[in-house]
């Protein structure tokens, strides 16, 4: 199945590195306690634990935003809730340690390599320069794309990857960790789909025929073994 591939299109957070342990917990961590403190009955632990629930089927500001009207919250400190959340700063973030070999063995097979991430633009390319991916996914030359998530789902980006690689989409391997997201937009566009089981939608059944990778794996390295 995979014999044909010659390009392959990762997603970055909780694919190539672990978003979910470095930022996401963190950052919900920074929000439980603002709303914590504005309602003496929830613990930050209580709020960690509602986000992550509401994660499930909400975006993560929307999650917050959700969690504040059943907590009856004033809204000028859900505000400060999702601030903190969205913090611009990164932290000190590395990738699955498998993954600059990964990329450096991918490039000598002669595969063509292209990053697709989805979020709000300035942070994704701050996350890429701090994990030291520069290398291999640039704007320059449009092996990254930033995915702004207020304007479109990752569907477009994916296409105009394929365009950059100038293959055709049954050539193209592409990899992410979110059902709902990359693996349903990569099969309805006729590409081969490849599951990282990590992150918010680690435990999550296909509910779609789309959402139905063609090959899952639990460690990035595994996509080596995938392709000849
Ligand atoms: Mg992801």
């Amino acid at each position: 199945m995979t014999k044909k591939i010659k390009g392959i299109i990762f997603d970055l957070d909780d694919t190539l590195f672990d978003c979910m342990g470095q930022l996401t917990q963190p950052a919900r961590r920074r929000a439980a306690r603002i709303l914590a403190s504005a309602r003496p009955g929830l613990s930050v632990e209580t709020a960690c634990r509602q986000q992550e629930l509401l994660a499930q089927t909400h975006e993560s500001s929307e999650a917050i935003r959700v969690l504040g009207v059943q907590r009856d919250i004033p809204p000028h400190i859900v505000k400060r809730a999702l601030d903190a959340y969205n913090s611009l700063k990164v932290e000190a973030i590395a990738p699955f340690p498998d993954v600059p070999d990964i990329l450096a063995t991918l490039t000598q097979r002669d595969y063509e390599l292209a990053l697709v991430t989805a979020g709000y633009p300035d942070r994704q390319r701050e996350k890429v320069h701090l994990l030291g991916l520069g290398d291999y996914f640039s704007e320059t030359d449009n092996t990254l794309i930033l995915c702004d998530t207020r304007k479109t789902d990752k569907g477009p980006c994916l296409v105009q990857a394929a365009k950059v690689l100038a293959l055709p989409h049954a050539q193209i391997l592409c990899v992410g960790d979110k059902l709902t997201d990359e693996i349903a937009a990569a099969n309805t566009l006729g590409m081969t789909t490849v599951r990282m089981r990590h992150g918010r939608q680690k435990h999550r059944v296909p509910q779609t025929p789309t959402e139905q990778p063609d090959c899952e794996i639990d460690r990035i390295a595994q996509v080596l073994s995938l392709l000849p």
